[in-house]
């Protein structure tokens, strides 16, 4: 059941000084132009002081326009789950460094499913700005949304999203020790989450997230 959202600190985000690495990383991540093949803008998350990393897969059509990630309808649907362990999109992006498979929007698939899915070249391109980042953030908490963020982080091919999605997993992610969690990407395209196991898992893996300590750290106890 959705609760409306009681995230505990301010939903202010924390101001870091134009000279903080990640806001010149950000600064340069912004202005790439390496992949001949994807749509500019890049589009990127704030540059927050934070512990929790969130890859997507890629900006849609419609996010380098409006300049956020998720702002979309997969984003209404990301953020309708959130909701539902207190955490409110302000939050959310104000406490979490929001990044993604590649930055740019791929273009659409050639056959008219949805949106082109990243190249193995674009994907290894985009990493080294996905390497720098968390050198500079050091996160302890990764998540991984949709099957390509989810295959980043893991370091292998998934089976299905049902060995996935649920629990805390541990692994290495460029040289840092971290935990992850995976969610399925919340595409009107994909109909896995909205199926009775689909459901319980991502409640699960809800529910791992708020339990984990980097949430208590970052959003407060919202009991
Ligand atoms: S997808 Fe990534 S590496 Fe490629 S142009 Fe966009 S920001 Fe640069």
């Amino acid at each position: 059941m959705t609760v409306p959202p009681k995230t505990a600190p301010s939903a202010a985000p924390r101001a870091l000084s134009k000279n903080h690495p990640l806001v010149v990383h950000r600064e340069a991540l912004l202005g790439c132009r390496r992949c001949p093949d994807v749509y500019p803008p890049v589009v990127s998350g704030r540059a927050v002081s934070t512990e929790i990393f969130f890859i997507g897969q890629a900006p849609g059509v419609h996010e380098g326009s409006i300049g956020q990630p998720f702002a979309w309808t997969a984003g209404k649907t990301l953020f309708r789950w959130l909701a539902t362990i207190g955490v409110s999109e302000e939050a959310f992006r104000a406490h979490v460094y929001m990044t993604a498979v590649i930055r740019c929007f791929p273009g659409k698939a050639k056959n008219g499913g949805g949106d082109r899915v990243p190249s193995r070249e674009e994907i290894e391109t985009c990493g080294a700005w996905m390497h720098d980042e968390v050198q500079i953030i050091r996160p302890k908490l990764v998540m991984a949304i949709g099957r390509l963020a989810i295959e980043r982080v893991a370091q292998r091919k998934i089976g299905t999203l049902d060995s996935v999605v649920g629990p805390l997993h541990q692994g290495v992610f460029f040289g840092q020790p971290i935990d992850w969690i995976a969610l399925p990407h919340p595409s009107g395209l994909s109909s896995w989450h909205k199926m009775e196991l689909g459901k319980r898992l991502l409640s699960e893996s809800l529910a791992t997230f708020a339990a984990h300590p980097s949430f208590a750290r970052t959003f407060g106890t919202l009991t």
